[in-house]
This record gives structure tokens, C-alpha cells and sequence, in this order.
């Protein structure tokens, strides 16, 4: 656009006045809704919201901080695009997006077919970061995906992303491989699929995968580089190749 076009649309902007109408705005627990739908309409996923956290923190043996979540929730898609765009220009081209931030975090969705996984994939996000100073990409993107499904298929080891045959016969990333990638823009499909395996392995597999993300779950708020699962996972267990291909057979 040219800068003339720009100011005119800025102009524009400025005389048509884009505001923001919430229907409904109320706090619960550490979570501040902004909603262009009735909260009620919702109901048992805000319920959900809370049950979430708990399943973080026994799972993980993590506490969340009560730093507030602000929530924002938009009634379609190009509603969504449009306060993206003028709000969060990096986010724009997402489906729903979560921001972190140094006092509150910020999710954003809108209401499709595909809402309530979203919405416990962005929160998931929004909770770790609660709980820990950082997440390694590859770790924020995979609890997430494990953690957007509805609690009772967690443990279910294939997905519907997974398609008819599942697992078997795909290559899954090792897991140094997933931790060198450092951008969000490094993660497609495949990535966020390799990602819930290995967290699905770390938390359904041997006890000693378990172990190690505990130990690397811990190390985090010391301030001390934790080691690299990978590392600490080969250390643990010297055949988990071949143990991670068990898992899914
Ligand atoms: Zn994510």
C-alpha cells in the first residue's frame, strides 16, 4: 500500500472508530474474559478451563502462579483477523494465538468447529508460562497438543490428525532434532505431531522418560541450563530408539 493509501486508511480508521463491543467481561479465578458471546454459551468449557489447570500441575508436578490470564474471545473469524491485525500484527494469519507477557497473558480465539481444542491448546500455553520462567519451543508446542485434547483421550496414542493408518510407518523427528528448531515458523503439521509423540512418551512411556522431563521440568526455575532431553533421555535409557518405536507400535 502506498503511504498515501496508508494515511488515508489510517484516516479512515480514526473516523469510523473501531470499537470493540465485549458482550461479556467478568473474572474468574485468574482468568478475565472479554467476550462478544454470552460467557453462559460456553459454560461447561470455562468449567474445563479450571479442571485444565489442575491436570497440568498433577501432571507435570507444576505449580501456576495466580498471574492473570486475559481472555479474548471473538464471535467469528474475520472479527478475530480484524483485532488481530489492528492489536497484535504479528499473530495475523493465526487461528488463535497466545501472548506472553511480563504481568498477564493474553489468549485470542474465535468461536468455529474447532473452538474448544484451540482454546485448551492456547490456555495450556498461556498455564505453562505461568508456572515457568521459559518453555522450549518444541515442549510449549507439545504439551499444548497433548493437553488440547479432551482429558479422558489424552493417553490415546494416535489422533485424529494422525489419519486411518496412524503412526505406524511415519517418520517421527528425533527429539534433537525438534529441540534445534528454535521458530515457531519451523513447526507445520509434522512438527506439532512429532512433538505430542515424544511428550506422549515422556509421560505414558518408561518410568524413566518420565524421570528425565520431571528432572528437566524441575531444572528450569533454578535458573540452570537443563540438559537437553535428548541427552538426558539416552543417558536414562541407551536403546530409547528403539523403546520410543515400541511405544506407538
Ligand atoms: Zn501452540
Amino acid at each position: 500500500m502506498s503511504r498515501v493509501l496508508t494515511l488515508l486508511a489510517v484516516g479512515l480508521w480514526a473516523t469510523t472508530g473501531w470499537s470493540q463491543n465485549w458482550v461479556d467481561e467478568k473474572t474468574i479465578g485468574i482468568y478475565v474474559f472479554h467476550s462478544e458471546f454470552p460467557l453462559r454459551d460456553i459454560e461447561p468449557l470455562v468449567v474445563e478451563l479450571g479442571e485444565l489447570q489442575k491436570d497440568i500441575e498433577s501432571t507435570l508436578d507444576l505449580t501456576c502462579s495466580d498471574r492473570k490470564i486475559e481472555v479474548h474471545l471473538f464471535s467469528s473469524g474475520w472479527r478475530f483477523n480484524r483485532y488481530i491485525q489492528a492489536n497484535v500484527p504479528d499473530g495475523a494469519g493465526r487461528r488463535a494465538l497466545f501472548v506472553a507477557g511480563a504481568n498477564v497473558g493474553k489468549v485470542y480465539a474465535y468461536r468455529h468447529r474447532d473452538f474448544e481444542t484451540d482454546m485448551r491448546h492456547e490456555m495450556t500455553h498461556a498455564l505453562l508460562h505461568n508456572a515457568l520462567p521459559y518453555v522450549p519451543l518444541w515442549l510449549d508446542e507439545g504439551l499444548a497438543e497433548y493437553f488440547e485434547v479432551p482429558a479422558p483421550l489424552r493417553a490415546e496414542k494416535r489422533t485424529r490428525q494422525d489419519g486411518l493408518g496412524g503412526l505406524l510407518n511415519q517418520r517421527i523427528a528425533p527429539l534433537a532434532e525438534l529441540e534445534a528448531k528454535r521458530k515457531l515458523s519451523e513447526f507445520a503439521g509434522k512438527e506439532y505431531r512429532d512433538a505430542r509423540c515424544w511428550v506422549h512418551f515422556l509421560l505414558h512411556g518408561p518410568p524413566e522418560s518420565h524421570a528425565a522431563l520431571e528432572e528437566f521440568l524441575t531444572t528450569i526455575p533454578t535458573g540452570r541450563e537443563p540438559t537437553p532431553l535428548s541427552v538426558s533421555l539416552q543417558r536414562r535409557l541407551p536403546d530409547v530408539e528403539e523403546r520410543f518405536q515400541k511405544h506407538f507400535r
